[in-house]
């Protein structure tokens, strides 16, 4: 019997060069790997989820042949980071925050709100100081003009429909492969090569993700949600959002 395919959780090696820091999460080092080569300028890649590694994959791809600077989170305590969470422990107790829902308070405080609000109260700085210094981190090479986020995705595009100020299905698509973007122009492109495309509503409710974040700056975004496992696939979508 043949194994099934699946992901190995880890990125295909490249020769891209990287820089590490090292950021904390209450008591818990997150070390940010940030890979850069010249060529493309003013794209930043953004890979915030660790079991996603199709789409990181796909990001180190681009940047090795076209150049562009990319982000991702390369580890967690002691541990290579290959979950969507990040955990850390407060109060003596274990507290789990998705790294893409962490980009305002609101979205910190819906993050937190299941543990209670003792909990909560003690870890929002926490979370806070965190998201502050992972954005500086984001953003200390100069404000990119576009940003990519690499998403591999399982649930499909249904969950981006509350969000949405329009959709555009196209027929044979599979669900878990669409652009969700801030910009009319990227949304009407990319709908028109075929692809399934969503455009973030003018005001979206604030859930602390990136994309609600890069829309208040006024920063190009164009979030790349493509199926696991689809290596090819996932690497045209990444040209495809840039016009490549
Ligand atoms: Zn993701």
């Amino acid at each position: 019997m043949l194994p099934a395919q699946k992901d190995d959780g880890k990125a295909k090696q490249t020769t891209v060069p990287y820089q590490e820091v090292s950021l904390f999460l209450g008591n818990t080092e997150v070390v940010i790997r940030i890979y850069r080569k010249a060529g493309t300028e003013g794209v930043l890649f953004i890979h915030p989820h660790g079991d996603e590694s199709g789409a990181l994959e796909a990001g180190l791809r681009f940047v090795e042949e076209h150049g562009g600077t990319l982000v991702t989170i390369s580890r967690v305590g002691s541990q290579e980071h290959k979950k969507r969470k990040i955990s850390f422990e407060i109060c003596g107790k274990a507290i789990e925050v998705d790294p893409n829902r962490i980009f305002s308070e609101q979205g910190i405080r819906s993050q937190l709100a299941p543990y209670g609000d003792d909990v909560a109260d003690s870890a929002f700085s926490e979370v806070k100081k965190f998201s502050e210094s992972l954005i500086l981190e984001i953003s200390r090479f100069a404000l990119p003009s576009t940003v990519i986020a690499l998403h591999n995705d399982r649930l499909g595009y249904s969950q981006v429909l509350g969000s949405s100020g329009e959709a555009r299905i196209s027929p044979g698509e599979p669900n878990t492969d669409f652009f969700f973007v801030t910009r009319r122009e990227d949304f009407e492109r990319l709908a028109s090569l075929g692809y399934n495309a969503f455009l973030q509503s003018g005001s979206p409710k604030d859930d602390g993700s990136a994309s609600v974040l890069f829309q208040k700056l006024g920063v190009r975004y164009i979030n790349v949600e493509c199926g696991f496992s689809k290596k090819e696939k996932n690497y045209q979508m990444v040209l495809a959002a840039l016009g490549m």
